[in-house]
């Protein structure tokens, strides 16, 4: 385990947080944890929210700004801020301030508050995932403010009770079991057709101009549904 990694999972065994619980913390704007950053990933909602801030198509924002991949472990198609030049800038960082800053990617916006999601042991449980926060040490900033958790997610417009979150959460889950067998049952270049049709559903096809959700639950349940039909046409 990476040292990130561990200071991450130190955070949720030791300090966790409710949604009332005060913590102490002020961004004095210094923008470092805006460069050496290859890690920005983008949700599909971060894309819609600084696509209409920028007033961009998807496309558009998406070919300025950002890298497609495939998560070598996830096996879950990813979009990151690109980074630019020697010191990995991120490129929404301009005369050393966040321009989208009121829409800024939601990994941006909780910092230094983290957030987890625990499914119910068994599929077939009626128990809905529990969201968990937890409060990381930044190593930045000053202490001169408090605030609730409460408080600290209205100022961006995240919800404490996040559908998007968990929703976004359970169809990666859902999708990552569904590729894996996929990949064991297709070869590279069949694949490969899977996987442009995957990208441009998941991020690229939405109004801008209509509600976000009802979209995204749209998209997702295409691609669980087309993911399935894929299989069953495989293992006749
Ligand atoms: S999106 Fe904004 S806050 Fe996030 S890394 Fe880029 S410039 Fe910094
Ligand atoms: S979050 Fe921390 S590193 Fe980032 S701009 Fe604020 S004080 Fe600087």
């Amino acid at each position: 385990m990476n040292t990130r990694m561990e200071e991450i999972m130190n955070a949720i065994k030791h300090n966790k947080l409710t949604a009332d619980d005060p913590f102490r913390f002020h961004c004095t704007q210094c923008g470092k944890c805006c460069i050496n950053r290859e890690d920005i990933l983008l949700t599909p909602l971060d894309l819609f929210r600084i696509a209409n801030r920028l007033k961009l198509s998807l496309k558009e924002f998406i070919g300025q700004y950002c890298e497609l991949y495939i998560g070598s472990d996830s096996h879950f198609p990813l979009i990151r801020l690109k980074p630019k030049g020697s010191v990995k800038r991120c490129p929404l960082l301009k005369n050393h301030r966040c321009s989208v800053h009121k829409a800024k990617p939601a990994m941006c916006a909780m910092f230094p508050i983290g957030r987890v999601i625990a499914f119910p042991e068994y599929e077939t449980s009626s128990k809905a995932p529990v969201i968990e926060y937890f409060y990381m040490n930044p190593g930045c900033g000053d202490n001169t403010r408090t605030q609730t958790l409460r408080e600290w997610f209205d100022s961006f417009g995240i919800p404490l009770n996040d559908n998007f979150f968990i929703e976004w959460a359970t169809f990666q889950k859902n999708f990552v079991m569904l590729i894996r067998e996929a990949e064991r049952l297709l070869d590279e270049a069949a694949m490969r057709q899977v996987w442009n049709p995957v990208f441009g559903i998941l991020y690229l096809c939405y109004d801008l101009e209509k509600d976000f959700l009802p979209q995204f639950r749209e998209n997702a349940e295409k691609l669980l549904r087309g993911l399935q039909m894929i299989l069953s046409h495989n293992t006749k």
